[in-house]
């Protein structure tokens, strides 16, 4: 008998079986839109042409390959918080600051989960509904209670706010309120300004400790600034907010695992504090983190040339998206659809809640080559203008 003849079989992730079902079909029609992964106007995977010349440069630099430290690579992290929270943030000024680099946003996260499973012990965590899957996860693997707040709202297709501000509301003082900075995912529905001020002085009233995962800047509306407005907005509020970010979708840096997890605390004796304890969590988990990402966003970041390209190619990639929503809308129109479509064009980043059933999303599958998980999510990556109006009649066929 085997060690592990108790193991029993585990489900497929559901975004997977969206690829797999993908790869088998043979029809040249046939279209993806479960990627999470930006795709260029041939639907190939892009390098930013600032990425390639940062990794000409550090091959050219002749770098040895030796361990970074435990809290990853000092250039990028202050890079990283500086990015995010802008450069005259109060708190990097005061020294508050905790940083560490880390295994892009999925690391953050679970970083920042098993600290608050130590440090902020007995809290519940709560999560949009819905959320990405994997913060439900993170959170229960690492001892964190997970429950939920109301977010989407599927009348409209658009936020459910008042579910929303109710629910973080009834939760029990000091508890932990993850947000998404941007580009909320799966729905692609995030809340306004007014909006956001409402929840942080909410948040505030509280005493809720808030953690933003930011896994696309610069990627929603094509201004880094712009998408950061909500955090720096609740930055500026006092909140003493915990920090995700990762490097995967804004510099295409993917597979090289790269990301950031912040926390501001009071003090600069209290930033050490914190700093010590974050590498003794990761120091038994990695020990320390990949060194190729770092350099490479550090290196974009700490030259203007190369950081203005990176601004214009992840404009690029926004605008794009944006104008595959607005073509999508167009071409139902067009082709006849008279339902309200505005919330494709009106939600933002790379998904989109489509409102489309589960069995129309079958019927895509079966009759039009068209493959999306079962809750109605297009990834618009998948999109491009070779294949939008044949997306939109099939979209049109399942719906009228
Ligand atoms: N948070 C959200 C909301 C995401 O959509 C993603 C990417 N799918 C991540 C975090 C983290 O991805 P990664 O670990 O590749 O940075």
């Amino acid at each position: 008998t085997s060690f592990w003849s108790n193991v029993q079989k585990g489900p497929e992730d559901p975004i997977l079986g969206v690829s797999i079902a993908f790869n088998k079909d043979t029809s040249p029609s046939k279209i993806n839109l479960g990627v999470g992964a930006y795709r260029d106007e041939n639907g190939k995977p892009y390098v930013l042409e600032c990425v390639k010349k940062a990794d000409k440069k550090i091959f050219e630099a002749g770098v040895d390959h030796e361990y970074a430290p435990i809290v990853g690579l000092a250039s990028f992290n202050s890079l990283s918080v500086a990015l995010a929270l802008g450069e005259d943030c109060k708190a990097i000024k005061d020294k508050k600051i905790a940083v560490i680099q880390t295994l892009s946003g999925t690391g953050a996260l679970r970083v920042a989960a098993e600290f608050l499973a130590r440090f902020y012990p007995g809290k519940t965590a709560y999560v949009p509904n819905p959320t990405w899957g994997n913060h439900n996860t993170i959170f229960a693997d690492s001892g964190v209670a997970v429950k939920s707040y109301a977010y989407y709202n599927p009348q409209n297709c658009g936020l459910n706010f008042d579910g929303m501000y109710n629910d973080i509301n009834a939760a029990p003082n000091g508890s932990i309120i993850l947000l998404h900075a941007c580009a909320h995912n799966p729905t692609g529905v995030d809340p306004s300004i007014a909006q956001w001020k409402k929840i942080s002085q909410l948040c505030k009233d509280k005493q809720h400790f808030v953690l933003f995962d930011f896994a696309y800047q610069g990627f929603a509306s094509g201004s880094p600034e712009k998408d950061a407005e909500p955090v720096r907005l609740f930055v500026a509020d006092g909140h003493q907010i915990g920090l995700c970010q990762s490097f995967a979708k804004n510099f295409g840096l993917y597979g090289q695992r790269i990301g950031a997890f912040s926390l501001i605390t009071g003090t600069p004796e209290e930033a050490l504090a914190v700093e010590s304890q974050l590498k003794i969590l990761v120091r038994p988990m990695y020990s320390n983190p990949p060194i190729f990402g770092a350099r490479v966003v550090s290196t974009i970041l700490s030259n203007k040339e190369l950081t203005e390209q990176w601004r214009t190619e992840v404009k690029g990639m926004a605008d794009r998206i944006i104008g595959m929503r607005e073509s999508l809308v167009k071409y139902l129109k067009q082709h006849g659809s008279t339902k309200d479509w505005s919330h494709i064009t009106n939600q933002i980043g790379m998904f989109c809640y489509t409102g489309l059933t589960p069995e129309q999303v079958d019927r895509l599958a079966s009759e039009f080559h068209i493959y999306l998980t079962r809750n109605g999510r297009i990834s618009i990556a998948g999109i491009n203008s070779k294949n939008v109006e044949y997306l939109a009649k099939a979209i049109h066929a399942v719906t009228k």
